[in-house]
């Protein structure tokens, strides 16, 4: 018997541990950790933030999949790893604190899957956050209600005839999730739009991507309508339509009540301010220590990266050679630590080689190069080819350092990406579906990736996909009857 323990139980890891137990033998144990004892659809937060769901109808306890699937649940914050164990044993194990009682557990495994996504980093900009300036977020439940009830309050004042000024955006110069902001942001516009009240708004988005449509990957070229668009040209169209203006090439460095504080990439130093702001956090690893048998903290990064995010087959040294040297190989097919390969990372958790998008920095050294986003498909198709990978592994006792059954390389799956303008029956989105994840411009010299499997288009078919997504998302992760048939 093998025992399998998955940390975390957002897109990813949830994934990874329901498809363990679906493809593991039954007398294999999986185990999951996680301090928030609820599943979260975050991609259905940008509804919660418009008011047209409820934070009940984006979460559920996770205790409902696992009872059907018999998997051990521990509502616990994993603290840190011990890969080589300690002075009682050689086994690996992890130390979980629980949320209840506070009580530290070692719990030994065979393999070890770290899905625990990213911490919300509002640190790395002086005054970002729901908690001190009054910029609020859209990350989790909690802080879309929050921005909901915000964004009442200012939609009341422009019925009173106050005009308001929105920022939505990023917070930081190497923040990521530029698409959740960019959907935000039309969402706001169109129900602004559908009150009457565009007159009374000033709505602005402001981000640290070159140009609009970059969304952390570089941009893309699709297929539109018979013809190769840039993303920069659909983004830039609809925002015009929308009535939002966009401020692009900008490291935000300081918040204020009111006040948002950024340098644009000449130098410049500016401010933005506004009633109502949204602006995403940088994202950085959740705090796990690496501890070895001595019982020291191991810091030389065969663990962890300093950014926080766990090492895993990549090619790091990629990232000193010059950016159009970039390629496709430099990310990890295997998902595992070079070092205990009974480790693997997924989602957010591992560290990637180099960002997609182009490094770039203000005069004064600020960053302005988005990190790489790992949206919730490719999340969730990880999650799941690490899964398929460690049941192979366990069932048909095969080496560690063989080859393994699926390559879970980002630069060789698609992803698909809708970014929806509104809610309900009518309305449109734009579907975007790009292959490879990871553009590969020595592979694919023309558009830096397969244009035949690249396309995107707004419209009303993408509207309903996306509404859709939401239930037929939260059926698969409840593990309803057939789960396992619906794709990632
Ligand atoms: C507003 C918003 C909208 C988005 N919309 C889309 C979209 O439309 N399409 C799309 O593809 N992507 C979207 N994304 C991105 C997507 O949500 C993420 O890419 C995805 O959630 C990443 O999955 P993950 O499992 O790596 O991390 P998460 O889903 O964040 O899960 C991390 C898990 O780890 C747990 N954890 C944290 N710390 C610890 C610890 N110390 N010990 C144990 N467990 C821990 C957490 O509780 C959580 O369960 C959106 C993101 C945001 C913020």
């Amino acid at each position: 018997m093998a025992r399998v323990v998955v940390i975390g139980a957002g897109i990813s890891g949830h994934t990874a541990a329901i498809n363990l137990k679906h493809k593991l033998k039954k007398s294999n144990e999986v185990i999951v950790i996680s301090p928030n004892s609820l599943y979260q659809w975050i991609p259905s937060n940008i509804w919660v933030g418009t008011g047209h769901m409820t934070a009940e109808q984006v979460i559920f306890p996770l205790s409902i999949p696992y009872k059907k699937l018999k998997i051990d649940f521990r509502h616990a914050y994993a603290r840190s790893i011990h890969p080589d164990g300690d002075s009682k044993s050689d086994k690996g194990f992890v130390r979980i604190e629980y949320v209840d009682s506070g009580k530290f557990e070692d719990l030994q495994y065979d393999y070890l899957i770290n899905s625990t996504g990213p911490k919300l980093n509002f640190d790395a900009t002086e005054g970002l956050g729901p908690n001190k300036s009054g910029t609020l977020s859209i990350c989790t439940y909690e802080h879309a209600t929050q921005a909901w009830g915000e964004l009442q309050k200012i939609i009341d004042k422009m019925k009173k005839g106050q005009k308001q000024k929105i920022v939505i955006g990023l917070g930081n110069g190497g923040a990521t999730c530029q698409g959740a902001a960019v959907e935000y942001v039309l969402n706001v516009a169109n129900l602004i739009k559908s009150k009457g009240l565009e007159n009374m708004a000033d709505i602005n988005y402001i981000t640290n991507e070159f140009m609009v449509g970059d969304l952390g990957m570089g941009g893309a070229y699709v297929r539109n309508n018979g013809y190769v668009a840039h993303t920069k040209n659909i983004i830039e169209s609809l925002f015009t339509e929308f009535g939002i203006k966009w401020h692009t090439k900008n490291s935000v460095y300081k918040v204020e009540p009111g006040k948002i504080f950024y340098e644009h990439i000449d130098g410049e130093e500016k401010v933005l301010e506004y009633d109502f702001s949204m602006l995403i956090p940088p994202f950085s690893g959740v705090g796990l220590k690496g501890i070895d048998k001595q019982g020291n903290e191991i810091t030389d990064g065969s663990l962890f990266k300093p950014n926080g995010l766990m090492t895993v087959d990549a090619d790091y040294s990629s990232a000193s050679k010059p950016y159009h040297e970039w390629s496709g190989e430099d990310w990890p097919s295997r998902l595992q630590n070079p070092t205990w390969k009974n480790i693997f990372a997924t989602g957010i958790a591992f560290a990637p080689p180099h960002s997609i998008s182009k490094p770039r920095t203000t005069p004064s050294g600020r960053p302005l190069t988005p990190a790489p986003p790992r949206t919730g498909m490719p999340s969730a198709v990880m999650g799941n080819a690490v899964a398929t990978n460690v049941a192979d592994l366990i069932n048909n006792n095969k080496p560690l350092d063989g080859k393994l059954k699926i390559n879970a390389s980002m630069a060789r799956f698609a992803s698909i990406c809708v970014v929806s303008m509104g809610y309900g029956f009518r309305g449109i989105a734009g579907t975007m579906s790009v292959y490879p994840t990871i553009p590969d411009f020595k592979k694919y010299p023309d558009f830096g990736r397969d244009i035949e499997y690249t396309m995107g288009e707004p419209g009303i078919a993408g509207h309903w996909f996306k509404w859709v997504m939401h239930y037929v998302f939260m059926y698969k992760a409840k593990a309803n009857p057939g789960w396992y048939l619906i794709p990632d």
